[in-house]
């Protein structure tokens, strides 16, 4: 079962490899630390871990960078892929032989690319790279080495060799060495995945050890802690780590394990890793202190501990792992099926479907049924009503007839309007004209409010046209947009068109029959009442106003028969003998002079009928224009736009440039491809367990 359960994270890790190392992976598993004072044998015990003889070791501060090094497990075909950290040891004791080994090779990542095949160079880089940042003389920099480590004897692990803790400083180091070194130990060991390896040379007084110290700041409760007691060898004789292995020094919940590395002699000497474990083997077995318990001493005992709590840890996150696969493949998955399929299906049919989208989207926006209604904006349908009702509305009922008709222009057309023919009542010949000339100003704003609703149509377009779904086909997205922004330009001529005979017909035919229309004589009584205010007249029984009397008809007309013609005001003041000698009128005869209580009074009648009439006309524009763009533009293009599109893009003859895709979407459906397959694989593998 827990062999199965390493073997299911080293498949787990085989198969999330291709996602590349990083906080992306599920996987966490736990980082191995060394934590300990200098020289105490921290690098010699990763080294004995790991199997292979590649960190530089020695007397005073080697260790000068932390070095993280990820061991990385690549199956070999022969070999099973059941490695756990005891069969290391002993693969790597023959191992050792043969150090030009081709399964198995060291990679720096300040070197990518470079194989080293033989761990001694690997030792060379990682001594050269440490003084190419801290220089020769004992200083120190916490900026990690990364090696990886690539082998089939190995479980993908990271392990993480630290610089010792240090109180003096020497050479190049700074005043606040230990401090510094510190900080950076912690920054390592505060980690939860992190198991601490609390290294202490037998030989040293544990009440001093730095390592347990610093250990039980970040886990007081020794959960991933274990105590490591290097150098049993070099023990005074008589003395031994006996009342330590039992807990009565310093109790630690997961225990010692007392180890002996190879001495600065057996370096020298160069001693192999298999030799050195036998005569730890032997050493503990026939020490008369440890042999009843040699079972629970040696490196072969910590490395068994060290795999207990990698399984434990690997169980408890389990789940954990499971769920974050889960939800990465769910999210490429969406992400995949958002980008769609890969064209498998012809040309015609995804341009068909296209435009088929993008009518639904364009009636959908302009009806008013948009995917996200927002909140804060208005859109589409909405827009188009407020260009209607508010802006076009607010500017038909800002014209005023009146800022271009002057008093005296009512006169002189009063004059000119009846022609040559005395007319009756010439005040409806005169408001005719004027009120046509007034209508005319209807067609400018009327003309803008296609325009506004043509630019509405054209936003509604590139709002459709910026969802995502659209950008799978640029080429076709492009054409789209030309064709349909076209379509428009050439609908806005025959919409101007209607709309200007609307103007037109308001212009030809002035309905004075209209029944909203002011009455002649209710004007007269109006513009009488206004030029001569009749006093109240108090009904002298009650008190109360009586009511004005109403102006009849008749009162008009005898206005009327006082003056036989309108004219006759306007010669009157003329000189006797001028009028005899007839000259002919001026180049430019206008209606000058005061004007009579007539003429005041006939334009202000005319004023107000005009007045009275260009309303009309305001409430017909105001609602008719918007109809007429409703049904010359915004009805025409929902129905046509389909045909449309469909005829110029289905006779374009290099269909399949239109439907190439978007590289952006090639690249980002073939990198979900990938996610999802080596995550699937991934969840297959964790199910397993
Ligand atoms: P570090 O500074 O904690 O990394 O310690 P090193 O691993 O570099 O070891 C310091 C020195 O102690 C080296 O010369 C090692 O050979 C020596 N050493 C480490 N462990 C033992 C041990 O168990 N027995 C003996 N005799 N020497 C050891
Ligand atoms: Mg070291």
């Amino acid at each position: 079962m827990d062999e199965t359960l390493i073997q299911t994270i080293n498949k787990l890790q085989d198969a999330l490899a291709p996602l590349g190392s990083g906080s992306t992976s599920p996987v966490d598993l736990p980082q191995i630390t060394v934590v300990g004072s200098q020289s105490s044998g921290k690098s010699s015990v990763l080294e004995n871990i790991v199997g292979r003889e590649f960190l530089p070791r020695g007397t005073g501060i080697v260790t000068r960078r932390p070095l993280i090094l990820q061991l990385i497990n690549r199956r070999n075909s022969s070999k099973s892929a059941a490695s756990d950290l005891i069969d290391i040891q002993t693969t790597d004791a023959q191992g050792n032989k043969t150090e030009n080994n081709a399964e198995e090779w060291g990679e720096f990542l300040h070197l990518p690319g470079k194989k080293f095949y033989n761990f001694d160079d690997i030792r060379d880089e990682i001594v050269r790279e440490t003084e190419a940042k801290t220089g020769k003389n004992a200083g120190i920099s916490s900026v990690p080495i990364n090696l990886r480590i690539y082998s089939p004897h190995v479980l993908t692990l990271t392990l993480v060799d630290l610089p010792g803790l240090t109180k003096v400083p020497v050479g190049d180091q700074p005043k606040d060495i230990e401090k510094q070194i510190r900080d950076m130990i912690m920054k390592f060991i505060s980690k939860p995945n992190a198991i601490i390896l609390a290294v202490n040379a037998a030989n040293q007084d544990l009440a001093n050890s730095d390592g347990l110290k610093l250990a039980r700041e970040v886990d007081p409760e020794g959960l991933r802690t274990i105590g490591v007691l290097t150098k049993v060898d070099l023990m005074d004789q008589g003395t031994d780590v006996i009342d330590i292995l039992a807990g009565r020094v310093i109790p630690l919940r997961s225990g010692y394990v007392p180890v002996i590395n190879r001495g600065q002699k057996d370096i020298e000497s160069r001693k192999t890793i298999r030799e050195a474990l036998n005569d730890e083997r032997r050493f503990f077995e026939n020490h008369p202190s440890y042999s009843s318990k040699a079972h629970y001493c040696g490196t072969p005992y910590l490395a068994k501990k060290l795999n207990a709590i990698l399984l434990n840890h690997i169980r408890t996150t389990l789940p954990e792992i499971k769920a974050r696969i889960e939800t990465a493949l769910k999210k490429y998955q969406q992400e995949l099926a958002a980008l769609g399929p890969e064209m498998v299906e012809s040309p015609s049919s995804i341009v068909l479907s296209v435009i088929t989208d993008f009518c639904n989207d364009y009636t959908g926006i302009l009806d008013g049924q948009t995917k996200d209604i927002s909140s804060n904006e208005l859109s589409g349908g909405a827009r188009i009503s407020f260009v209607f009702h508010e802006i076009f509305k607010n500017g038909v009922y800002a014209l005023d007839p009146f800022d271009q008709i002057k008093d005296a222009d009512i006169r002189t057309i009063m004059y000119n309007s009846s022609g040559s023919a005395p007319s009756l009542f010439v005040g409806t010949q005169a408001f005719e004209v004027l009120v046509k000339q007034q209508i005319h100003r209807f067609q400018d704003p009327s003309l803008r409010c296609i325009t506004l609703v043509f630019d509405e149509l054209v936003r509604i377009l590139s709002q459709i046209l910026a969802q995502p779904e659209y950008a799978r086909y640029p080429g076709l997205k492009e054409q789209i947009s030309q064709i349909f922004i076209q379509y428009l330009r050439e609908s806005v001529l025959p919409t101007n068109t209607f709309v200007e005979d609307i103007i037109k017909a308001e212009q030809t035919y002035i309905n004075t029959a209209h029944p909203d229309l002011l009455k002649g004589s209710q004007a007269l009584a109006m513009v009488q009442e206004k030029l001569h205010p009749t006093p109240v007249q108090v009904d002298p029984k009650t008190g109360k106003p009586l009511p004005a009397p109403a102006h009849s008809a008749s009162s008009i007309n005898d206005e009327e028969n006082k003056s036989s013609s309108f004219f006759g005001g306007f010669f009157s003041s003329k000189n006797k003998k001028r009028l005899a000698a007839m000259e002919a009128p001026p180049s430019v005869l206008k209606a000058t002079g005061q004007m009579t209580d007539r003429e005041t009074q006939e334009t202000e009648v005319i004023k107000l009928l005009i007045h009275s009439y260009f309303n009309i006309v305001k409430r017909t524009v105001a609602d008719i224009v918007p109809k007429a763009v409703m049904l010359k533009l915004i009805q025409q293009s929902k129905n046509d736009i389909q045909k449309v599109l469909l005829e110029k893009l289905y006779g374009n003859k290099d269909l399949d440039s239109l439907v190439k895709e978007n590289e952006i979407t090639v690249a980002r459906r073939k990198e979900c491809k990938k996610m999802v397959e080596v995550l699937k694989h991934a969840s297959e593998i964790v199910s397993t367990v």
